[in-house]
């Protein structure tokens, strides 16, 4: 008769050649757990009624081999981006340059400068890094980094608005994605909303009206993932930024992405610019790293120095600060800008310069190398919301398989997993988004998915 008694120990499971490799691959303390906690299900099995047989000493470190392969499996793994949208949320948004990953391995295989002055031989701040490169670049007297635009919004408004008036526009109380909104962001900050206008018009008078009160900040906030057309109307922020002048109060801009180049070099709408914010009249602009930048994830805040220094001495800006290597990432993808090589070095421009020539001769060499597969026009977007509804033309490979999800599925069971989409029950794989170093992993992911 089968009784539980005939399962084997740990013990002697341990004394197995499977056993032993799994200790030399994941160390003793994993090992003996994976073989408890396989054991401690068999019985559990055995004793509901689940199972009538014991599995043999094989069958149970084989188990105890495919579960430790799952625990040990990582959940944040690269992949490939072949849905087209070029700051994919979802996908880790924007990927880096060759200079900005060398600059965060530099500073994170030892010790850096991070708070260290290393002409005075003294404690220095980590604020200083990205600051000078920052001024250059936009023009702003003096510039703060944070983990992330949503930090950067609240700590501004913390920091210089706390329980005060802040005015903004009905236009621009949007939700950003992923629960940020800005209304709450502006009440978590303590400041008190003073909304004007409509939900699809503002007027300068609007804004005149509410500054008759004393009011910490005018607050502008990119429309981000959406875009209001028919009967609108939205007062210039220089317009804007003239009456805030008059009565006082500073203007903050919360550009979302802000971009540093003109994306209209792209056959894209003019995303505005982070200088353009400034000079139209903006006194502190917020936005992302990992957005139109095309760096680390950051929250960048520059405008003015007096201002600057209020947010810096703000307890939060200790809580959201940035670390090294989005310091070092984040320098080395700006020194790009200065240098004029961004379209060259930066990914994301990169993917945007690409000529539809390029593009179609890529989706072309996948339908060659796989012997099926149709060439069609289609569109990429920017994503990140930035560029709502705005497309770039493109070429798609568009595979017809029995399956389209499935199919998508088998895509992400590859190593990398391939991130592709489904259009009228065709699969979709947009090759500008794919890195010209994952050309080789993608027509082997295809391959194997396809069974060729
Ligand atoms: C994306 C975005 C944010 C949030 O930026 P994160 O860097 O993702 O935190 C804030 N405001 C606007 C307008 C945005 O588009």
């Amino acid at each position: 008769m089968t009784t539980l008694r005939n399962l084997p120990s740990v013990e002697r499971l341990l004394q197995t050649q499977p056993a032993a490799e799994m200790i030399a691959a994941n160390g003793r303390p994993l090992t003996l757990s994976v073989l408890r906690f396989t054991l401690e299900d068999i019985r559990t099995r055995f004793k509901s009624g689940q199972v009538t047989t014991l599995p043999s000493m094989d069958l149970i470190l084989t188990q105890a081999e495919s579960r430790l392969s799952v625990w040990m499996k990582p959940t944040l793994v690269p992949v490939v981006n072949a849905t087209g949208v070029i700051l994919h949320t979802n996908l880790g948004r924007a990927p880096l340059s060759d200079a900005a990953i060398r600059a965060m391995d530099a500073v994170s295989r030892g010790y850096s400068s991070l708070e260290y002055d290393l002409e005075k031989g003294q404690r220095g701040s980590r604020l200083v890094h990205a600051q000078s490169v920052l001024q250059k670049l936009t023009g702003a007297e003096a510039a703060i980094v944070v983990n992330n635009n949503a930090s950067a919004l609240m700590l501004v408004l913390a920091a210089l608005a706390n329980r005060r008036r802040v005015v903004i526009s009905r236009t621009q109380l949007v939700e950003i994605g992923g629960g940020f909104r800005v209304p709450d962001v502006m009440k978590q900050s303590g400041a008190k909303l003073v909304e004007v206008g409509t939900t699809n018009r503002v007027h300068l008078q609007d804004y005149e009206d509410a500054l008759k009160e004393p009011a910490a900040l005018v607050l502008r906030a990119h429309h981000s993932n959406f875009k209001i057309i028919g009967f609108t109307e939205e007062p210039k922020l220089k317009d804007v930024a003239n009456i805030a002048y008059e009565a006082g109060v500073p203007v903050v801009d919360d550009l979302g992405s802000g971009a540093l180049l003109d994306t209209a070099r792209y056959g894209l709408a003019h995303e505005p610019t982070v200088q353009e914010s400034l000079e139209a009249g903006a006194d502190i602009v917020c936005f992302s790293g990992d957005k139109l930048l095309g760096g680390p994830q950051a929250g960048i805040i520059v405008g003015r120095a007096d201002l600057i220094a209020k947010i810096k001495k703000h307890p939060l800006a200790r809580a959201v600060r940035a670390d090294k290597t989005c310091l070092a990432g984040l320098t080395a993808t700006l020194l790009h800008y200065l240098k004029d090589e961004a379209e060259r070095e930066i990914p994301i421009w990169r993917m945007m310069s690409l000529t539809l020539k390029q593009v179609k001769g890529r989706a072309e060499a996948w339908s060659v190398e796989l012997r099926q597969g149709k060439v069609v026009e289609g569109e990429s977007t920017v994503g990140g919301g930035s560029l709502p509804g705005e497309s770039m033309s493109t070429y798609l490979l568009e595979l017809s398989v029995k399956s389209p999800d499935k199919f998508l599925k088998k895509l992400r069971e590859q190593n990398p997993p391939i991130i592709a989409r489904t259009e009228n029950n065709k699969v979709l794989l947009d090759p500008r988004t794919v890195l010209p170093e994952q050309e080789g992993a993608v027509l082997v992911g295809l391959k194997n998915a396809l069974r060729i």
